[in-house]
């Protein structure tokens, strides 16, 4: 047997693993007192959709803003497609951002804005009209490319300035709570379209990497997350399985209900959607409750304390109850049932030093 070297090791190890295009190694940046970053580990393989989730000021933008080169860190190194671009300013990445403000160009057409990054690389005019049209038709925008951004709807102006990015095909693309500002209906149109367009554009192989604080978008979008707090990702995973192991007490409150409980000595969640509720005085589990109703129409949500403290949420589908019959259940006695399959054991609060 041949002892390998360590980068025969790694030179070994890179061919069987899918390319990494995005990695960060123990990067931290401080603003002051403020450690807006506090020494992340990542690796986001080629072609993922990568999110970073977390709550307002847990260290996303400043994240993105490394990985783009408009930031730099204290300490640590950060790659992109196994190179080291730590010191490298942000035109000499190949990745390009979107905002959520979109940061048009208001005295061009859509064309010319989209056509911007091209002409500044100087690919010919043909080329670039040829992209372009191409990029439009991609982003269903075929019929606007001779308006100002002025002229179109808020959806519009977001997927014209993701075509802006999307045309110069950045190895990694950077998109900051980019459907942050549309409303609900059409921000959960824009989930889909996105997604399409990803799937359109992986034949270039585009790797996404998207930073959102809504939980239920991060769970639709992505391939994989990592959840911040603080700086730090407390946990990183397929939303699956950041939805249904949480590792952390707070990201099964973040991500989802916090429904923590503490038995025997053993701190441990379930969702809520797991949990039976019995009515009948004689059924199994634990005696508790009803101390709160909040009728979802679809579902309704019940907070049930519980005799041996603690109290857990639970959703039942409106099946056969009507809103009248939901609300009246609320101060009566139920039992509630889960099985041990379905619990997760929690770290400690601070448990992640
Ligand atoms: P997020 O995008 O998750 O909301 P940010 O990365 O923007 O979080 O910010 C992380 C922390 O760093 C926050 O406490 C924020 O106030 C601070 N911060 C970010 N940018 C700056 C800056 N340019 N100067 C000072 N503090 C900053
Ligand atoms: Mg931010």
């Amino acid at each position: 047997m041949t002892t390998q070297t360590l980068p025969e090791a790694q030179a070994a190890s890179a061919t069987i693993s899918p390319a990494v295009d995005v990695r960060l190694l123990g990067v931290r940046k401080a603003y002051g007192d403020v450690v807006a970053v506090d020494g992340v580990d990542l690796e986001i393989e080629a072609g993922e959709f990568f999110t970073l989730l977390g709550p307002s000021g847990s260290g996303k933008t400043t994240t993105l803003r490394l990985i783009a080169g408009f930031e730099r860190p204290d300490s640590g190194r950060i790659e992109l497609s196994g190179v080291d671009v730590t010191g490298r300013a942000p035109y000499e990445r190949d990745v390009n951002t979107v905002f959520q403000d979109y940061a048009l160009f208001p005295h061009m057409t859509v064309a010319d804005n989209v056509a911007y990054g091209l002409r500044v690389k100087g690919v010919p005019r043909a080329e670039r009209r040829r992209r372009v049209e191409q990029i439009l038709q991609v982003a269903r925008l075929p019929n606007v490319a001779d308006r100002k951004p002025i002229q179109l709807s808020g959806g519009q102006r977001q997927r014209i300035a993701l075509a802006r990015a999307l045309v110069n095909a950045p190895k990694v693309l950077l998109l900051d709570e980019p459907l942050g500002a549309l409303d609900l209906k059409l921000r959960q149109e824009m989930q889909i379209e996105l997604k399409r367009i990803q799937r359109e554009v992986s034949e270039v192989g585009i790797t996404f990497v998207y930073v959102t604080h809504d939980q239920e978008e991060a769970l639709t979008m992505s391939d994989r997350l990592a959840v911040f707090n603080e700086g730090r990702i407390e946990q990183l995973g397929t939303p699956a399985e950041v939805y249904e192991h949480p590792a952390t007490e707070f990201v099964a409150g973040f991500v989802g209900i916090s429904n923590v409980l503490e038995r025997d000595g053993r701190r441990f969640t379930v969702r809520p959607e797991k949990v039976q509720m019995h009515f009948g005085a004689n059924d199994g589990g634990e005696p508790g409750r009803i101390r709160d109703v909040v009728y979802v129409g679809m579902f309704t949500r019940y907070v049930v304390e519980l005799d041996s403290g603690g109290e857990l949420t639970v959703v039942r589908q409106n099946l056969e109850t009507s809103s009248a019959d939901a609300l009246e259940s609320r101060g009566r006695r139920v039992r509630l049932e889960w099985r041990p399959e379905h619990t997760f054991d929690m770290e400690r609060p601070g448990g992640h030093e």
